[in-house]
């Protein structure tokens, strides 16, 4: 049996060599590559892709994988092996569900789609986007059918981002959080004019802004020895190995924190990725319980971290040093109140922290709808932008600004966008565990003290890896499942003060 686990765990280990070679190839995409490479690009990859595809779908593997399980759940629930192949399997038996020419012709709608997005979105013109949509949520449907499912077909769907979640769970959870986060909203927008953020908007160089970034990021942990930042137009976390996990940020020279918090965002998924023990490297158990769990991480150094007052106090020195006189007659407290400014957005991703969850919620109940036919694709945007007004009290004047905004259905991705949300939920049920157990935790970062938060994080959340499900993950290390109360008094307590209400 131990033979037939090394013989499966070298055959994986050549799997995800293929997949990290990929990934340095769509690294370089984004970051380096002349818009001329593209299509050899595309041939490359995917080239890749189906080698890894083909290996790991082989029935040998599924021999190998049978073969070995018993064996390893006997070694303890536990266990590197146990954990292993619960992994494997789980991968191996949802791939193995879908044929090879539903994958084919899935990839194939997608690229359509996502060009027809691309031009639809600049034109803003959802028509020429809505067959390409009607055909994604078709093909999602079939999908769902091929995994399997017990009361929705987005169940089947969220599972492949979120292992374990269903709708079910998630309609109470962001009744909740909407019900508690909009009298919050209406309290702040009441004193919208009270809060500028005008400190923070000017003219910021860019090399200075990098080089800022680069010093945040390397204080809060990350190891620039098995990483690097570069720029891109969309700032993104890719791990090639534990050993070699980049990210990316972006500049914009008339608006700080998109710099400063894009680079604290994915450096706090890649504190996740470097956290991975060595030995789970290339193998079924590396990467992140799920991708709520992930953005947990991000939003958590982002927001909860990054965000407060005491992460302003360490980080406003830097600031002056960066951009002289810029920031001489600036306090801690009116940093911590400009980058915390909350005001409805049309887009999503610039949206704060406050407004950002009915953001998904819209998003949510849209691809819920329109899946189970509850909604024609046709009337799609009506909805979208009645539920904008419902929620926010803004209405986009364009499809653009409205149901065109976000590439992820275009993607084929449908329900990923609830993996956000959870990552919100669990980001301050973490900062409520942290309190209990590192006392004065919060007040740490004014000393650029960033390693016991780290550690804590290390232990509890990224040594597992893939080893258990998000929800067994929480209750194992939190003693607890998803739960709104921490989220709506971490945010009701930090704007009540900002805005004084
Ligand atoms: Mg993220």
């Amino acid at each position: 049996m131990e033979k037939k686990f090394a013989e499966l765990k070298k055959k994986l280990s050549e799997v995800s060599a293929i997949n990290s070679a990929a990934a340095v190839l769509s690294w370089d995409q984004q970051v380096y590559m002349p818009s001329g490479g593209a299509e050899a690009r595309a041939a490359s990859t995917s080239a890749l892709e189906e080698l890894a595809h083909v290996k790991f779908t082989s029935d040998e593997t599924g021999a190998l994988i049978e073969g070995a399980y018993s064996w390893a759940q006997s070694l303890g629930e536990d266990s590197f092996e146990a954990s292993y192949l619960r992994a494997a399997k789980r991968d191996y038996d949802k791939i193995k569900k879908l044929p090879s020419e539903f994958v084919g012709e899935f990839s194939r709608t997608v690229s359509a789609g996502i060009e027809a997005w691309t031009k639809a979105r600049a034109n803003s013109d959802f028509k020429a986007f809505a067959p390409h949509l009607q055909k994604i949520l078709d093909l999602n449907l079939r999908k769902a059918e091929y995994l399997g499912y017990k009361a929705s077909p987005y169940d089947a769907l969220l599972d492949l981002y979120e292992p374990g979640a269903t709708k079910a769970m998630l309609e109470p959870v962001f009744k909740k959080l909407a019900d508690g986060l909009k009298p919050i909203i209406k309290e702040i927008n009441a004193r919208a004019g009270s809060v500028s953020n005008d400190i923070v908007k000017g003219d910021f160089d860019e090399d200075a802004q990098l080089a800022l970034a680069n010093e945040i990021v390397a204080a809060l942990g990350y190891d620039l020895s098995r990483g690097r930042q570069d720029r891109s137009a969309h700032p993104f976390t890719t791990d090639f190995s534990v050993n070699d996990v980049r990210i990316t940020t972006r500049t914009h020279r008339d608006y700080l924190p998109a710099c400063v918090y894009g680079s604290i965002h994915e450096c706090g998924h890649a504190l996740y990725g470097q956290g991975t023990p060595q030995n789970f490297d290339f193998t079924p158990l590396a990467g992140g319980a799920s991708l709520g769990m992930h953005e947990s991480q991000s939003r958590f150094w982002e927001n909860v971290v990054g965000r407060s007052l005491p992460f302003c106090r360490w980080l406003l020195p830097s600031l002056r040093k960066h951009f002289p006189g810029k920031f001489d007659k600036v306090n801690a407290e009116e940093l911590f109140v400009a980058v915390n400014r909350s005001a409805p957005s049309l887009i999503r991703v610039e949206s704060d922290e406050v407004n950002y969850n009915l953001h998904i919620m819209l998003r949510f109940e849209i691809e819920t709808a329109l899946l189970e036919g509850r909604l024609k694709v046709s009337d799609a945007p009506a909805f979208w932008n009645a539920k904008m007004q419902e929620y926010f009290g803004i209405k986009p004047a364009k499809d653009s600004e409205g149901i065109l905004q976000d590439i992820h259905w275009a993607y084929g991705m449908i329900g990923y966008f609830p993996t956000y949300s959870l990552g919100n939920l669990i980001s301050a049920q973490i900062a409520e565990k942290l309190t209990k157990d590192v006392p004065g935790w919060k007040e740490l970062p004014e000393r650029g003290e960033f390693a016991p938060i780290l550690g804590w994080l290390r232990k509890h959340i990224h040594s597992q890896g893939r080893k258990y499900l998000p929800e067994q993950l929480l209750k194992r290390e939190l003693g607890e499942g998803i739960r709104v109360e921490p989220f709506l008094d971490y945010i009701k307590s930090k704007y009540s003060r900002i805005y004084g209400f």
